[in-house]
């Protein structure tokens, strides 16, 4: 595996220097800025894209919080460790619902508009897996409610560069020194004491997935090559219902619209699934009636019946079908596609990982709260409430600290230059194969020629002079790839067709180190 990817050398780049440096703008990398200035430092948040664009703000279901008068941690932690399979780091989740709780009031108390009744009760829905109606909302645009709020909090206290992506992390004798960011034309040198990754998840590495424009997992890959131990990678969530049109992305319908009364059916109106089962279980019983020749709608009468207004009660979903003309059927198409990742960087609750000096937080990092399956809304819960421990602990790590000097200079193997169009292609065929081969159902035999697909691209692509983000990608896939083939059982989302049984000497998690080396361990 090539330390660096890019050419540079740090002495002719500009430079900006700053105490922190956070990558990513969704609700994790905003929840960390908002108590960093709290606590009186002032990071600089890069971003690809302007907040909006970002998966946190496509949520739609909800936060999930143990609020309701009949409700509490313990029952939410208890329906937490179950969805996980045995795999959930336990005190991680302890943290995650009762810290999580408070940082919910903040949202609160920040302004956060969350749906109430007429006696101005916050309003709570059930999402699969949930013991009880836990999940605040604001109708379907929950994420667009919090990001926003966190958004203005921020913006005119903290600098912004949009449109720039991270290429390289910088090490010192193995500490975090910086990074290289580039928007397409210009290179910058960014030097500070911390960097938090909060970049996202790795879902659009398939190619069904629920995501936003762009997000895509290839820090995941430039943390690797930086020393960042990656976990969990073979856990990657199918939501059952994304809309099913040929041709089209797949548009997320939210669980909650289940929660609220729609169930599954297939074309000849038979029910064939507990509709408010976990997710993996919901996305293979799909699967598998496609797999047969069969189709699978949401029916949606059940809600009409009752009274809820699908126009009102979930306005993204009704804009959604307004535009494939589908507004006014009971029927609606939909199959399962990738949409949360569940492993990532390696991090603890404040956000620390195996590299001095790098934090990472949000659905980039794995702390272990799902284990081997997310319960709904709870990766909303963890971007707040890890965010906001992460600031506590990049407050100590900076104060300890000096930025460093650095002098590095890279030169990529590569001559050739890869055109817009190639690249694409290799995009796309990563993506299918990554689909095809390595999502929702898996086998040696299935895994095994993945890997020499995409150890043979690697290969390829080692002749141009650009390839750092189709390498990043590369690195990524491979350690999915790796970990699903290490793991001889069936465990929440990853399901092996040769191995359909959990296996008690694998409650572990997998763990790769630096230039893949891939070992199951106890956390
Ligand atoms: C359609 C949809 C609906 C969902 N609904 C819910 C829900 O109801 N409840 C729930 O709890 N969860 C939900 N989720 C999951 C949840 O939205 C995400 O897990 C969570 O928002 C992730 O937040 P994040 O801040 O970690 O990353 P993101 O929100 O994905 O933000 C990543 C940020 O990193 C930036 N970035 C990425 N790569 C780079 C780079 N190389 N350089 C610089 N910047 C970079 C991006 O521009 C972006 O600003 C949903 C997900 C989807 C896709």
């Amino acid at each position: 595996m090539k330390r660096y990817l890019t050419d540079f050398d740090t002495r002719n780049l500009p430079v900006i220097t700053v105490d922190t440096v956070i990558a990513g703008a969704g609700i994790a990398g905003l929840s960390t800025a908002a108590q960093l200035i709290n606590l009186g430092i002032k990071p600089l948040i890069i971003t690809k894209k302007q907040p909006s664009v970002s998966n946190s703000f496509l949520a739609q279901g909800g936060i999930a919080a143990a609020i309701g008068k009949d409700d509490d941690p313990q029952s939410h932690y208890r329906d937490t460790l179950r969805a996980g399979r045995g795999l959930c780091i336990e005190k991680n989740v302890r943290i995650l619902v009762e810290e999580g709780l408070e940082r919910v009031i903040d949202l609160i108390r920040y302004g956060v508009p969350f749906d109430r009744d007429e006696q101005g009760r916050v309003l709570l829905t059930k999402e699969g897996g949930h013991s009880t109606r836990r999940v605040l909302h604001v109708k379907d645009k929950t994420g667009t409610a919090i990001g926003s709020v966190l958004y203005s909090k921020v913006k005119d206290k903290t600098d912004f560069l949009t449109n720039f992506y991270l290429e390289e992390i910088l090490t010192v004798d193995g500490e975090y020194a910086g990074i290289i960011i580039s928007d397409g034309t210009q290179k910058i040198l960014i030097k500070s004491k911390s960097l938090v990754i909060a970049t996202g998840g790795y879902s659009p590495i398939y190619l069904r997935n629920t995501s936003a424009y762009k997000i895509s997992g290839d820090t995941i890959g430039a943390a690797f090559r930086a020393g960042c131990i990656l976990e969990d990678l073979e856990f990657v969530q199918f939501h059952p219902t994304a809309l099913y049109i040929e041709g089209q992305p797949a548009y997320l319908i939210t669980e909650a619209i289940r929660g609220e009364g729609a169930v599954l059916i297939d074309e000849k109106g038979n029910r064939f699934v507990d509709e408010m089962k976990p997710r993996d279980e919901v996305a293979r019983a799909i699967f598998k009636k496609y797999s047969s020749g069969h189709k699978v709608f949401l029916d949606l009468r059940p809600l009409k019946e009752k009274g809820i207004s699908i126009k009102d009660r979930f306005p993204t979903v009704y804009s959604l079908l307004e535009k494939f003309n589908l507004a006014d059927k009971d029927l609606i198409p939909v199959s399962p596609a990738a949409h949360y990742s569940i492993g990532g960087i390696k991090a603890t609750a404040n956000g620390k990982t195996s590299v001095e000096g790098i934090f990472s937080v949000g659905e980039s990092s794995c702390t272990g709260i799902h284990g081997a399956n997310r319960l709904a809304s709870n990766s909303l819960l963890e971007c707040v409430t890890f965010g906001y421990k992460t600031a506590y602990s990049v407050y100590t790590y900076n104060m300890y600290k000096q930025i460093k000097e650095i002098k590095i200079r890279s030169e990529s193997a590569g001559k050739d230059i890869l055109n817009r169009e190639k690249r694409r292609e290799y995009l796309i065929k990563l993506k299918k194969t990554m689909w095809d081969l390595v999502g929702l159902e898996r086998t040696e035999e299935s895994l095994h020629k993945a890997l020499s697909i995409v150890e043979q691209m690697e290969g390829e692509l080692l002749r141009y002079k650009n390839n750092r983000y189709l390498i990043d990608l590369l690195y990524l896939s491979k350690g999915i790839i790796l970990s699903a083939k290490n793991r001889k059982e069936s465990r929440g989302t990853h399901y092996r067709t040769d191995y359909p049984e959990e296996r008690e000497d694998y409650k572990k998690h997998t763990k790769i180190y630096n230039d893949f080396k891939i070992k199951l361990e106890v956390d």
